[in-house]
């Protein structure tokens, strides 16, 4: 089964760039926090890009 990915909303500064990168998975709230509305939306390699590009790496596969 496919892992699913969480983003930690405490940590996150709204920057774009998940939604920005992965579309598929993340999405924005009012406010531009990241959420995560299709864990499976997209392949892990690309989720993964999201999960590295985060400045402050707000972005985690859940365990
Ligand atoms: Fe938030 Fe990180 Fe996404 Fe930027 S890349 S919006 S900090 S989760």
């Amino acid at each position: 089964m496919a892992r699913k990915v969480i983003v930690d909303q405490e940590s996150c500064i709204a920057c774009g760039m998940c939604y920005d990168l992965v579309p598929e998975v993340f999405s924005a709230l009012e406010d531009g926090m990241a959420q995560v509305h299709d864990s499976q939306g997209a392949s892990e390699e690309q989720i993964q890009e999201a999960i590295d590009a985060c400045p402050v790496a707000c972005i985690h596969w859940e365990e």
